[in-house]
């Protein structure tokens, strides 16, 4: 476990906290390769501060103005029900704690019982989706809780008001069909726009699932979809967003398929980015 670049604080030497990470280890619904499991552990590894600063491009030094702790990761021992019940245990509690859980996938099924433990803080929630699938198959070769559906069971739950999902390039007519039906604001790929200027009234819930990113910023996933976004067009939608970010989660690193660890440094700079916003909105 390493500093994130120098900005992480022991959590027995504070007295409140208000950025908390929360690793979930955990790839049993990926639906093609494993792997997203070491996910966290890579993250954490290369977000050493011999290696980086904790300073944002806009400015934010994370390590004076706020408290960011690591509470570990949720207990994935069990089996699948067990453990989507400690997501949403310790997610709910950084939550009640008036702190902003930033979560570590994982396969993309994490967010679900994430969402879950959100929504039941912050009853009016929308959602920021950034991904190249919409994530809103019914079900995945019969499973309801796999990686490709979350976004269909946070959407039938009712569990935000308003979701907006960037990035998209590999859909079905299935999933744009619930899209319409649940009035999903949809950015594709092919219509990114030069300047993203994104504005949420609502508490805002971040999911970003890496392979968003073009396979050339982001080899590390399991899913390889070309003709993806850039590291600088995301960072611009985050550094222009307006909104209060209540929580994020980062999920789909596959550090087996990652090469010089591009993509977990990637996966750490969005996690500075994604806090100096929420600590400067
Ligand atoms: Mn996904
Ligand atoms: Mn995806």
């Amino acid at each position: 476990m390493t500093d994130f670049g120098g900005a992480l604080k022991n959590l027995s030497e504070v007295k409140k906290y208000k950025l908390a990470i929360v690793g979930v280890p955990f790839d049993e619904k990926s639906s093609f390769r494993r792997g997203a499991a070491a996910g966290p552990e890579a993250i954490r590894r290369v977000s050493t501060g011999k290696c980086y600063n904790p300073d944002t491009e806009l400015g934010v030094d994370l390590s004076e103005e706020t408290v960011l702790v690591d509470l570990g990761d949720v207990d994935t021992s069990g089996d699948m029900l067990k453990t989507f019940a400690g997501i949403e245990d310790k997610v709910g509690r950084v939550v009640a704690d008036g702190a902003v859980p930033i979560i570590l996938g994982g396969d993309h099924s994490i967010t679900y019982p994430a969402v879950k433990a959100v929504a039941g803080k912050f009853k009016s929630l929308d959602l920021l989706h950034l991904d190249a699938h919409p994530d809103m198959y019914q079900d995945l070769y019969g499973d309801r809780l796999s990686h490709a559906c979350p976004m269909a069971r946070i959407l039938e739950d009712g569990l935000v008001k308003n979701l907006v999902q960037v990035g998209i390039r590999a859909t079905t007519p299935e999933m744009e069909a619930m899209a319409r039906k649940y009035r999903v604001r949809t950015i594709t790929a092919r219509e990114y726009p030069e300047k993203p200027r994104l504005e949420f009234k609502n508490p805002l819930y971040i999911s970003l699932d890496l392979d968003v990113f073009d396979p050339a910023y982001a080899p590390g996933v399991s899913h390889h979809e070309p003709g993806g976004l850039t590291s600088r067009q995301v960072l611009d939608l985050i550094q222009n967003l307006k909104a209060r970010i209540v929580a994020f989660d980062l999920v789909e690193l596959n550090p087996s398929r990652d090469v010089s660890e591009i993509t977990a440094s990637l996966a750490f700079k969005l996690i500075k980015e994604i806090a100096g916003k929420i600590v400067r909105p």
